[in-house]
């Protein structure tokens, strides 16, 4: 008897595995393949041989929540209190389901915008609660007035993901304006708001939810070192909530992880003092050029990409196969890998449009993009 019959593997374990075993480039899985910092990996070196292999408090290592209470202070203007406010989580994912589990009841109704990243439903499901996919406009824009539609008092969370994976679209400040609008009138609507990627945006700076006054007491905001910091395995990110809330996400975060691994913790911590987040955009925005460039000469159609390390291609032009075969030939016979992009929604649409992660040393763009400049 499974709790949840209709989910499956992972999209980005099935193409990271069918990357490997066919020996392909691997630009389906999220993560980069750059070295790390030496500064970062260099104070882990140094650390491994101090004492800081035990358990830390429970919601995280005090010098890290108070330099998260600087960064947030220093990118968005915004005071949040290190003690009160801040929970460093095991990644964004765990941050994500402990909030859902904590704060989502039996046959609560959460709206989730599709396309939509794949964690947040599972953890909806096992509340047993019911997720309510609403689609994003043809051009990834919300349709405020179709999620107005969807809510009642049943709905208790909407969820956002700004910047967006997959589209790499970000929320406007007239986006927000209207969000602000429609939440005015339901005054128990909670908002997740899941900003990992927010210091990867490009021309257009990122919006966030910590600048938003009118949002702040409902909201909790996602963020994860493992984009930031170009690593992803560590699985170190952070919640920030309202008091209110926060403290029934540290009763369900204690028995879920009590605490989240040391040495990581106290790594990013040293390294905050070191680097500044204003690096990220621009070396993702190089890497998002240069890719752009390199498949001008394809058959692939590129979307605009306004954040996050991922590009949106449509191949209606190569192929009138599916997505899911097309990417799994496109494996077999081309040796790259991407994701298909009707995995992002509730119905499986089909667009003819797969995603392609370009956080990848210049080598693999160059050898990958011969690749698929040849079909
Ligand atoms: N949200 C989004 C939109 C993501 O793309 C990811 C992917 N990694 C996560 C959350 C999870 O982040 P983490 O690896 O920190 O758990
Ligand atoms: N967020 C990553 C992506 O979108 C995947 C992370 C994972 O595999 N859980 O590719």
């Amino acid at each position: 008897m499974s709790k949840l019959p209709n989910i499956s593997t992972s999209i980005f374990t099935v193409m990271s595995k069918m990357a490997t075993e066919h020996n392909a480039i691997n630009l389906s899985q999220g993560f980069p393949n750059f070295p790390v910092n030496e500064r970062l990996t260099d104070i882990v070196a140094k650390l491994a041989k101090e004492n800081v292999h035990q358990y830390l408090p429970m919601s995280g290592y005090p010098p890290l929540l108070s330099k998260i209470a600087t960064l947030v202070d220093d990118s968005y203007g915004r005071i949040i209190q290190a003690e009160t406010e801040i929970l460093v989580t095991a990644g964004a994912t765990q941050g994500i389901f402990t909030t859902i589990l904590t704060l989502v009841k039996t046959n609560d109704e959460v709206i989730i915008l599709d396309p939509s990243y794949d964690c947040y439903e599972a953890p909806v499901l096992l509340c047993n609660a019911n997720p309510v996919r609403v689609a994003l406009n043809d051009d990834y824009t919300p349709n405020w007035a179709t999620i107005e539609k969807v809510c009642s008092s049943k709905t208790k969370m909407i969820i956002i993901n700004n910047p967006h994976n997959p589209t790499g679209k970000i929320l406007t400040k007239s986006d927000f304006e209207a969000l602000e609008i429609l939440l005015e009138k339901y005054p128990d609507i909670l908002l997740l708001s899941d900003e990992v990627y927010e210091y990867i945006t490009f021309e257009e700076k990122h919006i966030s939810a910590h600048t938003r006054e009118k949002l702040l007491h409902r909201c909790v905001i996602v963020s994860s070192f493992g984009k930031s910091f170009h690593v992803t395995g560590w699985k170190v990110g952070y919640l920030v909530a309202p008091e209110n809330l926060m403290k029934e996400i540290k009763k369900v975060h204690q028995f879920l992880v009590f605490s989240v691994n040391s040495i990581c913790q106290v790594a990013i911590s040293d390294y905050l003092d070191l680097v500044s987040v204003d690096e990220i955009g621009k070396l993702y925005q190089e890497k998002r050029d240069y890719f752009r460039q390199l498949l001008k000469e394809s058959r692939f159609e590129l979307m605009p990409c306004e954040g996050t390390y991922f590009q949106v291609a449509s191949y209606a032009a190569i192929s009138n196969e599916n997505d899911v075969d097309f990417c799994k030939r496109l494996i077999i016979e081309h040796g790259v890998a991407a994701i298909p992009i009707s995995t992002f929604y509730a119905d499986g649409k089909d667009l003819k449009l797969i995603r392609f992660c370009f956080a990848k040393d210049n080598t693999t763009l160059e050898e990958a993009t011969k690749r698929l400049c040849a079909i």
